[in-house]
C-alpha cells in the first residue's frame, strides 16, 4: 500500500529529529590584554624580548629626561594631533608670541626629546595659560594654524585648561605625578579630545609613569612584527604592552618603536632588509617564529 493512503494514526512515527550540534560561543577573556600576551609567550617565545634587543641594536638605549613641564606637554601634544611633529613646534612658537607670559625666561638652546619628531623648542617663557584659556576661540585658532586642524585644537586646548583650573584652581597638572598610573590616565581622558596616547605621553615622558602611548609609527611596527593582534584596536594595544613589557621598559620600548617606525618601517615602503627584527617579523613572512 502506498504511504499515502496509510491513514496517518495508523503510519509509523516518524523518526527522532537528529539533535542540533550545539555549538559553543566562545567566551570573551576576562582580561583580553593579559589572554594575548599569554598567547604570544606560548606560540611565539621570545618575541617580545628579541624585539627589545633587535632594536638596542639599532638604536642604542634612549635616556628618561624630563624636556617640557607637563601643561606645556600636554597642549604640545595635542597640537601634534594628525599633525607632524615640526607643524606643532610652529604652532606651539606662536602660542607663545600670541599669549605672551611675563615669566622669567629658562633655557634659549633648543631643547628635544627622544621619540619627539620636530627639531626642538626653544626654552623660554611659557604662553599666559589664563589668556590661552579665556581667549575667544576664534583668536586661539588663528593663533594655532600653523599647526594645522586648529578649528578642532584650539577648542581641546581650551576644555583642557578649564578642566585644569575648575579642579585645581590653577594650571599645573604636577599632581599626576602623585597618582597611581591608570587613575591619572582616567584624570586626563575624562577631558574631551584627551585620549589614552595624549595621556600616556604626558604622563611617560614628564613623570616617568610606566605607560606604553602607541601612536601610529608604534601600532604600525607593532602590528608587523606580531607583538598585538592585526585587527585589534588602539586601546587593546596601550593595554597589550602594558603586559608584554616590564614598567621599567616601556619609555626604551616607545621611542625605539616610534624611531623605528620613522627611520625604518616606514608605512609604503618598510626597508626590511636592514631590519634586525626581520627574522621574526610576520611583515616578511606569515609563517615567521
Ligand atoms: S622586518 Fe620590515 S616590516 Fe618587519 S619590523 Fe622590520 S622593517 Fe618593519
Amino acid at each position: 500500500m502506498a504511504e499515502d493512503t496509510v491513514p496517518p494514526e495508523k503510519r509509523p512515527p516518524a523518526p527522532a529529529r537528529r539533535s542540533r550540534v550545539v555549538r559553543r560561543r566562545k567566551r570573551k577573556p576576562a582580561d583580553p590584554a593579559l589572554a594575548w600576551a599569554r598567547r604570544l609567550a606560548r606560540y611565539r617565545p621570545g618575541l617580545v624580548d628579541d624585539t627589545r634587543a633587535a632594536m638596542r641594536a639599532m638604536y642604542g638605549v634612549p635616556v628618561w629626561q624630563r624636556v617640557h613641564d607637563p601643561t606645556s606637554e600636554l597642549v604640545l601634544t595635542i597640537l601634534s594631533q594628525n599633525s607632524a611633529d615640526i607643524n606643532a613646534e610652529k604652532a606651539f612658537g606662536a602660542l607663545r608670541a600670541h599669549f605672551p607670559s611675563q615669566s622669567v625666561a629658562t633655557e634659549e638652546a633648543k631643547i628635544n626629546r627622544p621619540g619627539w619628531g620636530g627639531t626642538g623648542i626653544k626654552g623660554g617663557a611659557l604662553p599666559e595659560w589664563s589668556a590661552v584659556e579665556q581667549a575667544p576661540v576664534e583668536e586661539l585658532v588663528d593663533a594655532i594654524r600653523p599647526g594645522g586642524l586648529a578649528p578642532q585644537k584650539a577648542p581641546r586646548i581650551q576644555a583642557s585648561l578649564r578642566a585644569l583650573r575648575e579642579a585645581r584652581g590653577d594650571y599645573s597638572l604636577e599632581f599626576l605625578g602623585d597618582l597611581p598610573p591608570m587613575e591619572a590616565v582616567a584624570w586626563l581622558t575624562a577631558i574631551a579630545g584627551i585620549g589614552r596616547k595624549t595621556a600616556s605621553v604626558v604622563l611617560l615622558f614628564c613623570f616617568g609613569t610606566p605607560l606604553m602611548p602607541v601612536d601610529r609609527h608604534v601600532e604600525r611596527v607593532a602590528k608587523r612584527i606580531g607583538l598585538v593582534p592585526p585587527k585589534g584596536d588602539l586601546l587593546l594595544a596601550h593595554d597589550i604592552f602594558l603586559r608584554l613589557l616590564d614598567p621599567g621598559q616601556m619609555h626604551e620600548g616607545h621611542v625605539n618603536l616610534i624611531t623605528h617606525g620613522r627611520q625604518t618601517c616606514h608605512a609604503r615602503k618598510p626597508a626590511c632588509h636592514r631590519c634586525a627584527i626581520a627574522p621574526r617579523c610576520r611583515y616578511v613572512t606569515t609563517k615567521a617564529p
